[in-house]
């Protein structure tokens, strides 16, 4: 299969699932990587360009852990919108990568704009990929993937219809979350946490409502045109 996740910031495809691409990797799957924004916001002391450029290198580092294509969309952190020129970024994004499943953040329910209009954005492109009078660099898709949304941070108002179990691939997880180090001094400024603990205790507490160690969830897209069942590992 190929596999497409969209990230709004480089680090939220680590916390809400990594686990999950991991699995994918290491049954062979092709999997991709897409961050919307550059993370400019993300420092207490260095300047936009210079934490865009460390935070997009802390990105392909973790992406190559599991052997993830990286896909730098570069918008500015916490200024994305829809609009033409952005819908058509993504339509090529999909056309380019031939998903048969994209996961992205949840549209409704998460807490960040950046992660709304992620997951807002997929959802409203999912179809146009394989229209052909929409013209991209790359050329139509042959099918609409499967979409489906991931976690919200912290769990908050996301009702899980799909586990995964990562129990297995926590440890490359961690790894991946860990080459964001640029994050760990940030979070610990603005919000007082470890965001390795932190992403230990939400795949734990996902993990208990599993049945699992570690797990992360996930709910499918239902919405006309139908796409295939299950697609998850
Ligand atoms: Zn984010």
């Amino acid at each position: 299969m190929r596999v497409l996740a969209v990230g709004a910031h480089p680090d939220d495809l680590e916390i809400l699932c990594a686990g999950t691409l991991a699995k994918y990797a290491e049954r062979g799957d092709q999997v991709f990587m897409a961050i919307s924004t550059n993370g400019e916001v993300g420092s207490p002391t260095l300047p936009k360009k210079e934490i865009a450029e460390i935070r997009e290198q802390e990105a392909r580092t973790s992406a190559a852990v599991i052997g993830a294509e990286l896909h730098w969309l570069g918008y500015p952190d916490e200024f994305l919108f829809d609009n033409e020129e952005v819908r058509l970024k993504y339509i090529d994004l999909i056309r380019a990568t031939r998903p048969d499943v994209v996961i992205t953040h949840d549209p409704l329910h998460d807490y960040h704009p950046d992660h709304l209009t992620t997951g807002q954005l997929l959802w409203n492109i999912r179809v146009m990929t394989t229209v052909p009078n929409i013209k991209t660099e790359h050329p139509p898709c042959a099918k609409i993937p499967s979409l489906y949304f991931m976690d919200t941070i912290a769990g908050i108002n996301f009702m899980p219809e799909e586990y995964v179990d990562i129990t297995a691939t926590i440890e490359k997880k961690k790894k991946m979350l860990a080459a964001h180090e640029s994050q760990a001094a940030w979070l610990k400024d603005q919000y007082d946490m470890s965001y390795i603990k932190f992403m230990e205790i939400c795949s734990g507490f996902r993990g208990i409502q599993s049945g699992f160690r570690y797990a992360e969830c996930f709910r499918r897209s239902v919405t006309f045109p139908a796409a295939s069942g299950r697609v998850l590992p």
